[in-house]
């Protein structure tokens, strides 16, 4: 496997307890990367990748602000050229208060910055925060600066939730330099607890895995992993292709192999549908419908994860 982009879930750990949350983040869940770690990680990356970039984000990765600025100079120190962060802005009280925490990672090397706002991230942190952080990073000019947002069912669907976040986003207006991005949620975690609000498709979907398009390829050969504060090395949330607490991180990459994946092998060569006899052999509800192949191919990993807890990790995704 040639890694080309790696992402750190720095902690779990958040302010916010967001519906959407495919990592079911939140105040009550504990631990993070160590500085030493992730200079592992990256030491021992660079030296067989062509790494292009490095993402840090979680839960809230400002919460360990002096772990996140550790990575963020160990990989400038790297020579690695994309080094970005996201965040929900909780730290953003004010404008001192966010031109002192941006400064700071500016110093050390960080060159893209993305800010969470939706209907989700507002329940919990005060849309005023968000406008502080932007106005900041502008002053400061980053590389690219993006405010992502997830909407309820599609991006043009009309809900309660998606009225909140488009008049949100009305409030913060067009601000030059600033990248708005708007993406449909996923429908694994705590999301699903939201499928009510969806369009359940009439079928079972029998569709192949789209696979997610931050790892810019297939399968196979993926090109971004992302490494949790457990230790898991992922690829979709809950795809687990080891665990650097187990195996080094080198050998892990070393030994992928998805046909050897038992989830993965299934997925990739059948679709999630395919994961569907092991899931009835525990005794996987057959009158569930779903949203997409996505939202089968959690509801299926969910009701077999204890069979393959190695394989489907981290565990409180499910
Ligand atoms: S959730 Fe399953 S089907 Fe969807 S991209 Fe991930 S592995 Fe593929």
């Amino acid at each position: 496997m040639q890694v080309k982009n790696v992402d750190f879930l720095l902690t779990f750990k958040c302010p916010a307890k967001c519906q959407h949350c495919s990592y079911k983040s939140g105040p009550d869940r504990v631990g993070f990367i160590r500085p030493k770690e992730s200079s592992g990680y990256l030491k021992g990356l660079t030296k067989m990748h062509p790494l292009q970039s490095v993402w840090v984000h979680g839960g809230e990765p400002f919460l360990y602000f002096n772990s996140l600025e550790y990575i963020i100079k160990e990989a400038r120190n790297l020579d690695i050229p994309r080094l970005g962060v996201i965040t929900n802005s909780f730290w953003a009280k004010n404008d001192v208060f966010a031109k002192k925490k941006l400064e700071k990672l500016k110093k050390v090397g960080l060159t893209v910055l993305t800010f969470s706002s939706d209907f989700f991230h507002q329940e919990f942190i005060p849309l005023k925060y968000v406008k502080n952080a932007l106005k900041a990073a502008t002053a400061l000019g980053f590389e690219k600066i993006y405010v992502d947002s997830y909407f309820v069912d599609n991006v043009s669907a009309d809900n309660y939730f998606n009225q909140i976040t488009k008049k949100n986003l009305e409030i913060l207006g067009d601000i030059e330099g600033v990248e708005f991005h708007r993406f449909p949620m996923s429908v694994e975690g705590r999301g699903t607890d939201l499928t009510e609000y969806l369009n359940l498709m009439a079928e079972i979907p029998t569709g192949n895995c789209p696979v997610p398009f931050w790892i810019e390829g297939h399968l196979q050969n993926p090109a971004t992993i992302e490494i949790d504060c457990e230790g898991n090395v992922t690829l979709c949330p809950g795809i687990c292709i080891g665990n650097t607490k187990i195996q080094s991180l080198t050998k892990i990459l070393q030994d992928y192999d998805v046909d050897k994946h038992p989830i993965l092998s299934i997925v990739s060569k059948e679709g999630p549908i395919g994961l569907i006899k092991l899931a009835n052999e525990q005794g996987f509800q057959k009158n569930q419908r779903f949203v997409n192949e996505c939202h089968l191919c959690y509801e299926l990993r969910k009701s077999v994860q204890l069979l393959y807890p190695y394989s489907l990790a981290p565990e409180y995704c499910y």
